[in-house]
């Protein structure tokens, strides 16, 4: 089998060298992949852009690939899976209806109200709707967001009524462009956050293994808010309850209200969810894909095929289809670039890789590009070293060797990742 990869950050890499080791695959073709999937036994790059939906159909046909797993939400949102499908190519994904669960909040806030799915209150608005005494209303702390996709950057929690006002004003004026056109104004929700990904098709479902990620750039969940400094697989915060509760009162009333409402979803969904301090799984967003960096330990953990599981979704014959993983936990820690998430350097060479191939754990690139015997920083989040161990704390230990042997001028990276898994299971012994 020929498999393509659409994208070229971590999470592609660590979905590359999974699809690599299924015993059917004999090429996987990534597009535009990075130093790391250059380097992968059985995978190659092609310099085709995620976002260039034509040469990628074109790529696909003439290499005549089998699969197509794609990573990253622009090329779903912008309707990827129905262009390869019209043109008789499996594409795993959802639909451009079903990935609006992704591209728009309004209207994924509209569908929560709608299937009565717990999530924060909220208001929308337009330039020519926005009402500033709605938000003088309101019980702070509020949270604006833009209703389309920016980048991560849409939105902003805001602690007085004057910077409620200001984000809002920014986003309608366009400081994201259209994205900001619409925004939603909702409530501050507290609790703590978790990740919920699973395999979609149509009516069935298979949760992935449970994973928790920290945004915030540094030690102690402090700083500006990143795409993941760093995850860990399982989140002992997901009990059998609570996995129990996110299925019955999120997961399966989301798919069952895409099916009714004509847009039925295959795929990787992501549910972002806010746990509430009762227990309520409450949605703060979803993703129509993986998440960058929870793929990562995600799939060290994946025991069975990926490729398997995701032609059985398309195949719509998940129910048979029962992915094993590995008992032992898995931890990601993200080595970012100097000035990450701001301005950052590119263009410094990396050492140590090879070191740190030697070592037990795996190092999955993101922003790298291979210059001649050399591999540069090529983007803000650069890998992701993770290690495995019986515990989170003992993956933890293994995933910093990995770091500790790998080096660049100016790179960064949280020294705490997994602390809070790490302190419950100190406290549950
Ligand atoms: P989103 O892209 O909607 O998930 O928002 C990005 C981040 O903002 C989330 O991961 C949360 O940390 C935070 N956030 C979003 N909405 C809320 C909310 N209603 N209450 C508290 N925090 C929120």
């Amino acid at each position: 089998m020929k498999i393509l990869i659409v994208g070229g950050g971590g999470r592609e890499h660590a979905l590359a060298w999974k699809c690599a080791q299924s015993p059917r695959v004999g090429q996987v073709f990534v597009a535009p992949g990075n130093a790391g999937t250059a380097r992968e036994p059985k995978v190659c790059n092609v310099e085709i852009a995620a976002g260039d939906l034509n040469a990628l159909v074109e790529v696909a046909v003439r290499e005549d690939i089998d699969l197509t797993i794609v990573g990253p939400e622009g090329p779903l949102v912008a309707g990827i899976v129905d262009r390869f499908t019209a043109a008789g190519r499996r594409c795993f994904g959802p639909s451009r209806a079903a990935a609006r669960l992704e591209g728009s909040k309004a209207y994924t806030k509209e569908f929560l109200k709608r299937h009565g799915i717990p999530t924060a209150g909220y208001a929308t608005f337009t330039a020519s709707s926005f009402d500033p005494a709605f938000v003088l209303a309101q019980r702070l702390p509020l949270v604006v967001k833009a209703d389309g996709l920016a980048a991560g950057k849409g939105v902003v929690i805001c602690e007085t009524h004057q910077a409620a006002i200001a984000a809002a004003d920014g986003m309608l004026a366009g400081e994201f462009g259209a994205a900001g056109s619409t925004i939603v104004i909702e409530e501050f929700l507290r609790g703590e956050e978790v990740s919920f990904i699973v395999a979609a098709a149509q009516d069935q479902v298979i949760p992935l293994a449970t994973s928790q990620d920290h945004k915030r750039r540094d030690d102690g969940d402090r700083g500006p808010n990143t795409g993941g400094m760093g995850a860990y697989s399982p989140a002992p915060i997901v009990t059998r309850d609570l996995r129990a509760r996110i299925m019955r009162e999120v997961i399966e009333p989301t798919l069952r209200g895409l099916r009714l409402d004509g847009t039925p979803y295959t795929g990787f969904l992501y549910a972002g969810l806010m746990i509430a301090e009762d227990g309520t799984p409450n949605v703060l967003e979803f993703n129509c894909r993986l998440g960058d960096p929870e793929t990562q330990p995600i799939l060290m953990r994946l025991e069975s095929d990926l490729v398997d599981l995701c032609g059985a979704a398309l195949d719509h014959s998940l129910d048979r289809i029962e992915p094993r993983w590995d008992p032992r936990a898995a931890l990601g820690v993200v080595m970012a670039a100097g000035g990450y998430p701001e301005r950052y350097r590119t263009g410094d060479a990396i050492s140590g890789l090879d070191t740190a191939a030697a070592l037990p754990g795996k190092v999955f690139h993101a922003g790298t590009r291979i210059q001649g015997a050399e591999v540069m920083t090529a983007g803000g989040r650069v890998l992701c070293a993770v290690g495995l161990g019986a515990n989170v704390g003992a993956a933890q230990r293994q995933a910093y060797e990995l770091v500790h042997a790998i080096h660049w001028n100016l790179v960064q990276y949280r020294r705490d990742i997994g602390y809070r898994a790490i302190e419950r299971e100190r406290v549950a012994q």
